[in-house]
């Protein structure tokens, strides 16, 4: 059911060898061994950087329309093979399958609505000054070769939201995606060349992450960054890329605060955070992670959001049966074991799971955290697990203030009816993105993006599509 695994540089499928350093991609939910990774040599990653610098001119060049047109049927292809990649990512990555399925979706989505704004790439005229000139025209111009790093969480999705963005605006690129989670970001390569996409447009590399992103962003030819993953790594990478002074998206670490006042509609509310909570065991950068909830329904909150992570079902992603999958690796069980471990130094109350669930696979019970200060771990660093830590608050102002508490800056959600809570939500809640009454904030059509040290740039969106491009201003005289 796995896939076999490919660099692929200059429109050539490169598979493991004799001779050739490769890495076992393994199944979190079981430990077994899926495939054998080659990771690239240091020539080949230098080849990847002539082959984009090569096509991109031409694929510069290339009509929005027929650029388009490779993106839609890029999507359709992939859309055919929907099941089959869903099946891939529950195996590589431990998300049931029909969030994996729901993953592709977005994906292809994003893909087709990528191909129909790449077509809209639209400058300006600004009128003269000078008597008898003619004009200002404001271009847009695709930035050139880029370097896209994607994580394990979205398998599937960050990959599309860097390679579709870049080719859509005219941009060719080289993609290091996750060594843990490859096989998706192969389907995706296969189905961009079947589509008709030149050589050399897209390349797609795997090797000791350190090592590539150096030699990629330290590459003359590469003239643009996109980055999705951890904050620390994240700040490595714009070291690099300011010594080139290069252009750079970073979708950095979350730590999104909830913030559930006494008038909301609770039902409704814990329903959703739940669900959004224990979503991809909780490794999703805009996850709910920190949730203040007002004092008059704090216990109530507490008890019910713990009987709803008591109920749901964990196992193999693959069986249909399971509502919540493994983490992705090992390092995340022991971060959780160390969240648990703080919380309960702290004085917190672990009211349901808090452990590591059986001895095979990545297991760990969705957990509750009940504390009444936000002097635990859990409400400073980004969790990025199956643990739902809460508080309760009493007055808006001091929701707002614990809310706008760490240095991440990515989503943040209020669930209430008052319209002076929207309004303070909305502006004061300090993010890049903001859901009142809803956790719905990532589309193919809006922005996505983070401040503070949540990172900068936007996917999604046509911000998305301007993070390739650049302005050349052109003044013509008489
Ligand atoms: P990590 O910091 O080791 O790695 C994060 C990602 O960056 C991984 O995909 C990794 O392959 C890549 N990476 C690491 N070093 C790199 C380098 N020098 N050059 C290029 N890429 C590099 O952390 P991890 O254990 O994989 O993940 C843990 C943390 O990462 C989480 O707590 C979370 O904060 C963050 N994370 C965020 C996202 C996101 O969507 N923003 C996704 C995955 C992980």
């Amino acid at each position: 059911m796995y896939t076999e695994l490919f660099l692929c540089i200059d429109g050539r499928f490169i598979g493991s060898g004799p001779g050739r350093t490769s890495e076992p991609v393994e199944n979190p939910a079981t430990g077994a061994v899926l495939g054998e990774l080659p990771h690239a040599t240091t020539a080949e990653l230098d080849e990847a950087v002539a082959a984009a610098t090569r096509a991109f001119a031409g694929w510069a060049a290339t009509a929005p329309f027929e650029r388009s047109a490779i993106l839609r049927r890029t999507a359709g292809i992939l859309r055919d093979r929907i099941d089959a990649i869903a099946a891939i990512m529950t195996l590589e990555q431990g998300k049931p399958l029909a969030e994996a399925k729901g993953e592709l979706t977005h994906a292809i989505e994003l893909f087709e609505w990528l191909a129909e704004e790449g077509r809209r790439t639209y400058g300006r005229v600004v009128p003269s000054r000078a008597p008898g000139a003619l004009e200002h025209l404001v271009l847009r111009e695709p930035v050139g070769v880029c370097a896209a790093f994607t994580p394990w969480n979205f398998p599937a999705l960050t990959p599309v939201r860097k390679l579709g963005a870049a080719l859509a605006a005219g941009c060719t690129v080289i993609l290091k995606a996750s060594e843990e989670t490859p096989g998706c970001a192969v389907e995706i390569m296969r189905a961009l060349h079947e589509a008709g996409l030149p050589a050399g447009c897209a390349q797609l590399v795997f090797g000791v992450p350190a090592d590539v992103s150096e030699r990629l962003i330290a590459a003359p030819d590469v003239r643009k960054i996109s980055f999705t993953g951890s904050t620390p790594v994240g700040k490595h990478l714009m070291a690099l890329a300011a010594a080139g002074a290069k252009r750079t998206t970073m979708e950095l670490g979350g730590n999104a605060p909830v913030l559930v006042f006494s008038d909301a509609d609770y039902d409704a509310a814990l329903a959703a955070l739940t669900a959004a909570k224990f979503r991809n065991a909780g490794q999703v950068c805009v996850s709910p992670a920190r949730f203040f909830v007002h004092e008059s329904l704090y216990q109530r909150f507490v008890a019910d959001a713990a009987a709803r992570a008591r109920a749901l079902r964990l196992g193999d992603g693959l069986d249909p049966q399971s509502q919540m999958g493994p983490l992705a690796n090992a390092r995340r069980v022991e971060a959780m074991e160390a969240f648990v471990a703080d919380a309960e130094r702290g004085g917190a109350r672990i009211v349901g799971g808090g452990r590591r669930r059986g001895d095979t696979g990545m297991f760990f019970e969705p957990t509750v955290v009940a504390a009444d200060a936000p002097d635990i771990r859990l409400f400073r660093d980004e969790c990025f697990g199956p643990i739902l830590p809460v508080m309760p608050f009493g007055t808006l102002d001091e929701a707002i203030e614990l809310a706008n508490g760490t240095a991440a800056g990515l989503a943040g959600y209020a669930f209430t009816q008052a319209i002076g809570n929207r309004q303070a939500a909305m502006h004061r809640l300090r993010v890049g993105m903001v859901g009142v009454n809803t956790l719905a904030i990532s589309t193919a059509e809006t922005p996505f993006g983070g401040v503070g040290e949540s990172g900068f740039g936007s996917e999604g969106g046509s911000e998305g599509l301007d993070a390739y491009l650049q302005t050349k201003l052109a003044s013509i005289a008489a």
